[in-house]
């Protein structure tokens, strides 16, 4: 079912070149800005690609995806604890696919010493596109490392509604929910920095070289300012290796400075961990800081582990209660392993037969890595014994919406379009294996692409903030 905002569209011209004039000056003014990746001089930001109106989403979905992160989240976080789970699920991977074999082997170097730091902190998000073919939501994938845009989201939902009063429209702001992902996201960082107990110990951002998506990054610095202002925060670069250090009682020590909190915006991906990256995972990942996320929380974000959940009675042994492990199963799209055996080869069989119902995922994150609908035959036969790396997931065919898509290199007048939403809900939790610290829902994000198109990855530029208009 196609769904509207109770708006007519298209805007007329006049309306619509001053209407998208404001959104870029509120935009730009309040920081719905990432730094271009053609030009990353500290002197400039433009604006974020954003739709300039919000997108209908059932109000029912919204409840219930929303309703359910913390049962996920605790899902999470029982996998991550779960050393029998992880070595099964991740085996063949591991073998084959030379990342997740070395954050497994800093996991086992770290499990074999004793973890140091029992409690991890997630920072997580759910992420959903609504099918048409089943009338609902299906979870693309659970983020556990690097989750961005939770600032940004919060942004945009202040733009849209500003929008949408300037559009006469005022009344209708009842139906676009609050969104206070920002607030929520670092409160779990603060709560984790009360927990290791030391005032003085600081919350490091651990960043790449070249930050373009500093706004989110930033606002996340400001506001855990504004929480808690005895937190001092610093950005350290991944890469300098030589900052790190372990301190004879295992805390972390950054620049001649106690880490209490080592929170990952990068390290998720092979290209960003260059000579000594891993070494400096693994000095990390032994110390006293409590880490977001912990290496075994980013092994339990990996795709294969959400293929792996999705086999029959894998939810139910880490979810009690039958009714929550339903509703929980009810999200998953359909998934398939590619081990070479007979359900892996059944799986390679079905890419082939039907590619136009597939996409082929590696064990990767942050957009980009996957192979869609026709260019999968091609790329699996090529692919040789590390098949096993990868898993099958059926298409998720979103019905699409119009909207107007702005970002730096559109025109006074853009065109309306037709775009495909995808629903994230994000997730706090904190605690050791034993004892959970907080676990709850932490606002969400919505980010929308033009239909057609395959991904929609904000800072690569095919991603559109967007935020919910409840229907
Ligand atoms: P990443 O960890 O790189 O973000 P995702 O699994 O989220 O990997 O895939 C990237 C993008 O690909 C998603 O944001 C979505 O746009 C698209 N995508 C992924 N899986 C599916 C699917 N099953 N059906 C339709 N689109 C998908
Ligand atoms: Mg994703
Ligand atoms: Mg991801």
């Amino acid at each position: 079912m196609e769904l509207h905002l109770p708006i007519k569209l298209p805007l007329g011209e006049d309306l619509l070149r001053k209407i998208v004039e404001d959104a870029k000056d509120w935009g730009l003014m309040h920081g719905v800005a990432i730094r271009p990746t053609d030009n990353a001089d500290p002197n400039s930001l433009a604006i974020a690609p954003h739709c300039l109106l919000p997108s209908p989403i059932p109000r029912a979905d919204f409840d219930e995806l929303t309703r359910i992160q913390p049962a996920l989240n605790l899902l999470m976080h029982k996998v991550a604890h779960d050393h029998a789970f992880l070595e099964e699920t991740l085996k063949s991977a591991i073998q084959y696919d030379d990342f997740t074999r070395k954050a497994y082997e800093v996991y086992e170097a770290v499990r074999n010493e004793g973890f140091t730091q029992d409690v991890s902190l997630g920072l997580c998000r759910s992420d959903y596109l609504p099918d048409s073919a089943r009338s609902r939501y299906q979870q693309v994938e659970f983020n556990t490392v690097a989750t961005s845009l939770s600032s940004l989201s919060t942004r945009v939902k202040e733009l849209q509604s500003y929008i949408m009063s300037e559009l006469g429209h005022a009344d209708l702001l009842k139906n676009m929910p609050d969104n206070d992902a920002l607030n929520l996201m670092c409160l779990g960082i603060v709560r984790a920095w009360e927990h290791y107990g030391n005032d003085n110990a600081i919350v490091i951002f651990l960043v790449e070289d070249v930050t373009f998506n500093i706004c989110d990054q930033r606002f996340m610095e400001y506001q855990l300012k504004i929480i808690q202002p005895k937190i001092k925060v610093r950005r350290v670069k991944f890469s300098e290796h030589s900052c790190f250090s372990l301190s004879s009682g295992k805390e972390l020590i950054v620049n001649g400075e106690e880490v209490a909190v080592a929170y990952y915006r990068t390290a998720y991906s092979p290209n960003q961990y260059g000579e000594k990256g891993w070494e400096t995972r693994l000095l990390i990942e032994r110390s006293k800081a409590i880490k977001c996320p912990s290496i075994q929380y980013h092994l339990a974000g990996t795709k294969k582990v959400q293929q792996q959940l999705a086999l029959p009675n894998v939810v139910e042994r880490f979810v009690s209660d039958p009714d929550e492990a339903k509703a929980i199963r009810r999200l998953f799209a359909e998934l398939h392993p590619l081990d070479f055996n007979e359900e892996g080869n059944k799986a390679y069989d079905l890419a082939m037969e039907h590619p136009e119902k597939y996409v082929l995922k590696p064990q990767r994150e942050g957009g980009g890595n996957n192979v869609y609908k026709d260019e999968i035959p091609g790329f699996l036969k090529a692919l040789g014994k590390e098949r096993p790396a990868y898993i099958l997931m059926g298409l998720i065919s979103p019905t699409p919406t119009k909207n107007y898509a702005l970002s730096r290199s559109n025109g006074p007048t853009p065109p309306l379009v037709s775009v495909v939403s995808e629903f994230g809900v994000y997730g706090v939790i904190l605690g050791s294996p034993s004892n959970i610290l907080a676990n709850y829902q932490a606002g969400h994000m919505l980010r929308s692409k033009l239909d057609g198109s395959n991904e929609g990855g904000v800072a690569v530029g095919s991603g559109f903030l967007d935020s919910p208009y409840l229907v």
